[in-house]
This record gives structure tokens, C-alpha cells and sequence, in this order.
């Protein structure tokens, strides 16, 4: 019998390889929208949290297939910034804001700030073939550095020193990463509930 398959919404290979390789141990076939020929797929995200967002990425996914997908969204949470740049993490410093930028503003506006307490959060939507709608989420807490360090990962991650460490998400490499990430937490709790889905 063929594997159930499990479509990724996302492109970007760095999660796509994680995506993979934690679920590598169950028996299901992940692929990605790209290996589906789905292509012209751009959601505006205009949810007002992760959740929204999340959902909105799996609906419209899963109304271009009849498989089970999953769709995901993250956001830095900033304590003394009152949650900002949350679920605006990625157009933090503007639309066409990139992650140098992003980093910059975020720097600045801590500027002098004794609290730089922050978390990240991952939220995976997941929609089974006959369109049950799972979420699950994952939290890493953790503190903004004054200044960038490391030179590893991607986004915010050489300002993100999580907690528990000396050292930022992009001088720890992706091995610890991805065993203390809010991604990777969000992806075990994914595999638990495929799991059960896979045993009914
Ligand atoms: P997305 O929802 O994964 O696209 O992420 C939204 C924003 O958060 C983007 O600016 C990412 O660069 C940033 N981001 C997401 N995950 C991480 C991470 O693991 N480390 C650092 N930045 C991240």
C-alpha cells in the first residue's frame, strides 16, 4: 500500500530538511508543494495571530490537494516591546525588510532596555485528508544580546541567546538548534499527533 503523503506549504529548504528529518522515523511520505507541481501559491498573511495565520496557509493548501499538509508560522515575541515584532517578525524593518534589517531595528528599539526577556513561537497547522484542522505550537524563551553574534541560522538568530545558553541560536549551530527550538517542539508535538492520526 502507497504512503499517506504529507505536503509542507513551505519552499524554504532549511525548514523542509528539519520538517524531514524529524519525522523521518514515521511511516509517512513528506513532500513539499514544490515536489506536487503547486505552484503560484502566495498567502497573504493578514491573520492577527500565528494561529490565524498558520491555518489560512494549510486551508488554502489543502484545497490544491487531497492530501494531509501542514503550514507554519513563527514570530519573536519581545517582552519590553510588548510582544512586537510578533506575528510582524518578518516585515519587521518594512515590506521588503530583510533579516539584516530586521535585526538592526530590533537592536535599536532595545537600545538602552534592561529587559530584553523574549520568546519565539512556531505554530503548525495541520489538515488531514477529510479536513480536520490540528494545531500544535512550540516556545523557545530566551533573551536579546546587544549586538549580533555568530554567524550560523538565519532571522533573528544572532541576536537570540536562548535560555539556559551563553551563546546565540547562530553561534550554537543548527545540531542544538534543532533539538531547543520553538520549531523543533512545534514539529515533536506535530509527530505525536500524526502519530495517533496514523493508528485510527
Ligand atoms: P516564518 O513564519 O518562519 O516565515 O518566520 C517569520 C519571521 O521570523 C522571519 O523573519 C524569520 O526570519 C523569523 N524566524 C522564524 N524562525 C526563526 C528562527 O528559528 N530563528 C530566527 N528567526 C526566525
Amino acid at each position: 500500500m502507497n504512503k499517506r503523503k504529507l505536503v509542507l506549504s513551505t519552499e524554504n529548504k532549511h525548514k523542509v530538511d528539519e520538517i524531514k528529518a524529524i519525522l523521518r522515523d514515521i511511516d509517512i511520505e513528506v513532500v513539499s508543494r514544490g515536489e506536487l507541481d503547486i505552484e503560484d501559491f502566495h498567502v497573504v498573511e493578514d491573520g492577527e495571530t500565528l494561529e490565524e495565520n498558520s491555518i489560512k496557509k494549510a486551508r488554502e493548501l489543502a484545497e490544491r490537494c487531497d492530501y494531509m499538509v501542514i503550514a507554519d508560522d513563527t514570530g519573536l515575541f519581545v517582552n519590553a516591546l510588548n510582544g512586537q515584532p510578533g506575528i510582524y517578525s518578518s516585515r519587521y524593518a518594512g515590506e521588503d525588510g530583510n533579516d539584516y534589517n530586521n535585526c538592526t531595528k530590533l537592536l535599536k528599539n532595545l537600545e538602552d532596555q534592561k529587559d530584553r526577556s523574549a520568546y519565539f513561537k512556531t505554530v503548525i497547522a495541520l489538515i488531514t485528508e477529510n479536513k480536520k484542522i490540528y494545531t500544535l505550537e512550540g516556545i523557545c524563551k530566551g533573551s536579546i544580546e546587544t549586538e549580533r553574534k555568530g554567524s550560523g541560522g538565519f532571522g533573528y538568530d544572532p541576536v537570540f541567546k536562548p535560555e539556559g545558553y551563553d551563546h546565540t541560536f547562530a553561534e550554537l549551530g543548527e545540531s542544538v538548534k534543532n533539538k531547543i527550538s520553538h520549531r523543533a517542539k512545534a514539529l515533536i508535538e506535530l509527530k505525536e499527533s500524526l502519530k495517533s492520526i496514523l493508528e485510527d
